[in-house]
């Protein structure tokens, strides 16, 4: 090995090894070192697509940062290293940014070999707006992060796509159903590339019953479309948010309840809301002292 070294990032198939591409098989054939979360996996992949690899090392999510001098050492010595995953393009939802952040940080040239990933294969079948997207990755399972990633969810300005177990599918939908309304669109994606591929649409509440009514089996992303443009981003200001938290306050509803209402039709947060009604509640007394006519707020 000499000379300058080179760190590619090859895309392997999600599930149709005809989708391992010429440029690939032979970046995979040429390397010094195949870096890949599993190496019996990717033996699998190599054997069955007549690549004969120089070495193959593991890198996963518990070992990347002990690999990373030890690859880097590789690199800097002119030689040549492909980094791949289980499935589909490295770095997403997947192992790899260590290592590409330190060959990057070492003047080492970085190359991708492009090719399948289950996020851009569910964003083009959804039949959604695909100028712009967002991508959440796997939601957090609990917890304020799970809140936080759900309110982006909802209040989202474009489609957003989400890998999911099967285990968590129903629920996500349901909890989906329950931030972003029943009626907000929804595909899901599954088996893509695979013999049981298939792809549903319809609306979050369909998708709850549709969920239900059948055992989630393979793997899958959710693509959900995005927040309609009355709730979206909810770009409104503090003094908007006070006026229509009094407005709502003067129609009868409690100040509890307009922080509700403003919660739920804006998909604001709920800190959001309640500083909303407070203002809002503060406002009205303000103009019932100066004007003396107005009903106390409850
Ligand atoms: N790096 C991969 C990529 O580019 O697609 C994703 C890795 S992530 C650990 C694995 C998740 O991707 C699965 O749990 C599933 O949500 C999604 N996924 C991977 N292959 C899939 C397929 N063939 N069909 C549907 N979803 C898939």
């Amino acid at each position: 090995m000499s000379g300058a070294g080179r760190l590619v990032v090859v895309a392997t198939p999600i599930g149709n090894l005809g989708d391992l591409s010429p440029r690939a098989r032979a970046t995979l054939g040429e390397a010094d070192v195949v870096a890949c979360e599993d190496t019996r996996h990717t033996g699998v992949l190599l054997q069955a697509s007549g690549v004969r690899a120089h070495r193959l090392v593991s890198l996963h999510e518990h070992n990347e940062a002990a690999r990373v001098d030890e690859l880097l050492a590789v690199l800097t010595g002119g030689g040549t290293v492909a980094l791949v995953s289980d499935a589909g393009t490295p770095l997403v939802s997947d192992p790899g940014a260590r290592l590409v952040a330190a060959a990057a940080a070492a003047d080492v040239v970085v190359q991708a070999v492009p090719g399948p990933s289950a996020l851009l294969a569910a964003l083009v079948v959804s039949g959604f707006d695909t100028r712009r997207f967002r991508f959440e990755g796997f939601l957090a399972r609990k917890g304020t992060e799970r809140r936080a990633a759900l309110e982006r969810l909802a209040r989202a300005e474009e489609p957003t796509v989400c890998y999911e177990s099967p285990q968590r599918l129903t629920a996500t939908l349901s909890e989906l159903a329950a931030r972003c309304g029943g009626d907000r669109r929804v595909a899901v994606a599954r088996e893509l590339t695979k013999r049981f591929e298939e792809t549903w649409r319809g609306t979050l509440a369909e998708a709850e019953r549709w969920s239900g009514d059948h055992a989630a089996r393979g793997e899958y992303v959710l693509v959900l479309d995005a927040a309609p443009p009355a709730l979206a981003g909810a770009e409104r200001s503090p003094e908007d948010l006070r006026d229509l938290a009094g407005r709502l306050i003067a129609a009868g509803l409690r100040r509890k309840d307009a922080a509700s209402a403003l919660e739920i039709c804006l998909s604001l947060p709920r800190r959001t809301a309640y500083d909303a009604s407070l203002a809002g509640t503060a406002a009205r007394e303000e103009a019932a002292s100066e004007g003396g006519g107005d009903a106390p707020v409850r």
